[in-house]
């Protein structure tokens, strides 16, 4: 529900109103359009839906909002979620690209790494020090060590960091030592770690669940966004299906379907998807035409020794041609690389 103040309403009046949102167990968020304030009022429906707001001193108007993910959905903020990140935005123009090694190895590997992307003109390096793995026995990723090691290389090479985070505790941790936080699939609706991820300061890239539909996605974002932190980036990873020839389906027509729905910025993770690294570059391509923001792509200069992910890891001749083959990709959809 969006909740419309009169241009001229008394302070007072505003705060009761602020008063019975919170007596509800709402909450709200506050936005400025022209001389006008919206309160935007999310939480439980059966208290939203109940009569009484319009006929409030300060309200002009209450306007119900349809969707189930009331701050994901462009139903009543069609501006599009601009976040910077470095020299680019994501959400603008510009056509981002994340890339860099599955996991943090050594100090000596992602400081390679980061030198490299930033030959590439890569401005972002991914790398996970918690590792998500099937298997309790393959590598679990070096932990707070391998935080410290990214927040190394952003000292060395100036490079911006993006890792992911699986426990609720390492949140607040990890927020001091990367730039993007993430969410991997696997923990798409693990609800508590997205109530955390809600309250730092800085973006977090949100990965779709491997068998979540596109309305649970959004609500996997929502619940990021309404504990706070605005700045969600969306992230297509490929789903599961019957087919077994790759490692997962990946479903270009959900960024389609996204970039209608909400205003939040979607990128795309050929990598997972594809699971072998001959496979990615078309995939690449094809996400900057469908109308992704940029791309999360893994490689490493060395694949046969990574710790994990190295079958679908790009050597980087490979990722520089992919940078060299978005180019025309990217100015024929209007996007700056
Ligand atoms: C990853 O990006 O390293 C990862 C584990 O991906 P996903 O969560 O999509 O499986
Ligand atoms: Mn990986």
């Amino acid at each position: 529900m969006i909740i419309v103040i009169k241009p001229k309403a008394k302070k007072e009046d505003i705060i009761r109103l602020k008063d019975k949102i919170r007596e509800r167990g709402l909450t709200h968020l506050t936005f400025r359009e022209k001389d006008r304030i919206l309160l935007q009022v999310v939480g439980d429906a059966k208290q939203i839906e109940t009569n009484g707001w319009a006929s409030m001193k300060c309200v002009e108007k209450v306007v119900q909002i349809s969707k189930e993910y009331p701050l994901a959905s462009k139903e009543h903020h069609q501006q599009k979620t601009l976040i910077p990140i470095g020299d680019k935005v994501l959400g603008s123009d510009d056509f981002v690209v994340i890339a860099g090694p599955c996991s943090v190895e050594s100090e000596a590997q992602v400081m390679e790494a980061a030198e490299i992307m930033k030959k590439l003109g890569i401005r972002i390096m991914r790398a996970s020090a918690f590792k998500p793995r099937t298997s309790p026995y393959a590598f679990q990723g070096m932990g707070i060590e391998g935080l410290k090691l990214l927040q190394k290389v952003r000292e060395k090479t100036g490079m911006l960091v993006e890792t992911e985070v699986m426990d609720v505790r390492d949140v607040p941790i990890a927020a001091q030592y990367v730039d993007i936080l993430r969410v991997g699939a696997r923990n798409m609706q693990n609800f508590d770690l997205l109530k955390e991820m809600g309250k730092i300061d800085k973006p977090v890239i949100l990965k779709r669940g491997i068998a979540a539909t596109i309305k649970e996605f959004l609500m996997a974002a929502e619940y990021i966004m309404m504990n706070g932190n605005r700045q969600v980036i969306l992230c297509e990873r490929g789903i599961r299906t019957f087919e077994t020839a790759y490692r997962n389906t990946l479903d270009l027509l959900a960024v389609a379907v996204l970039k209608k729905e909400t205003h939040l910025p979607v990128i795309v993770d050929p990598s997972h998807a594809a699971g072998k690294r001959d496979l990615i570059a078309p995939l690449c391509l094809a996400s900057a035409a469908v109308g992704a923001d940029g791309l999360l792509v893994e490689s490493h200069q060395n694949p046969e020794e990574a710790k994990s992910d190295g079958e679908q890891a790009l050597y980087p001749a490979q990722l520089e041609k992919i940078l060299k083959d978005l180019k025309p990709i990217c100015a024929a959809v209007g996007r700056k690389l």
